[in-house]
């Protein structure tokens, strides 16, 4: 079974993703694509898209709920890693429920994890 989030990408596209400057600051080891981010204050930087009303990461290569791809998963910013999808861990993410509500689609379940169901 693949990994749900390879069939969603909701999250990408609902939430604001800001990060500290220094994320995409090569010099202090950032990873993040300074191009594909915009100024959010003195101190934070937000991935573009994802500061409109209708949030979409500039990043994100997807057709929410069919597939989904972060094109710099290997560099993505912190938050985004914090972001667990529901039951992977065993435990409901509030983030993700909202994520898929907002794309209408349902709640995972323990059953979209089978190791853990
Ligand atoms: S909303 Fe949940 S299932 Fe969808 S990509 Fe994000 S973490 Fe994964
Ligand atoms: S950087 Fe990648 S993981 Fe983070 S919001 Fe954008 S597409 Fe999603």
């Amino acid at each position: 079974m693949a990994h749900p989030c390879m069939s969603c990408g909701a999250c990408c596209a609902t939430f604001r993703v800001s990060l500290h400057w220094s994320e995409a600051d090569p010099e202090l080891g950032g990873g993040v694509p300074e191009a594909l981010t915009e100024r959010l204050d003195a101190h934070r930087l937000a991935m573009r898209g994802t500061w409109e009303k209708q949030p979409r990461c500039v990043a994100l290569d997807a057709d929410i709920g069919r597939y989904s791809r972060c094109t710099i998963h290997p560099v993505r910013p912190s938050v985004c890693r914090e972001v667990d999808a529901s039951w992977e861990y065993g435990v409901v993410s509030a983030q993700c429920d909202k994520a898929r509500a907002v794309h209408g689609l349902r709640a995972l379940t323990p059953q979209d994890w089978p190791a853990q169901a």
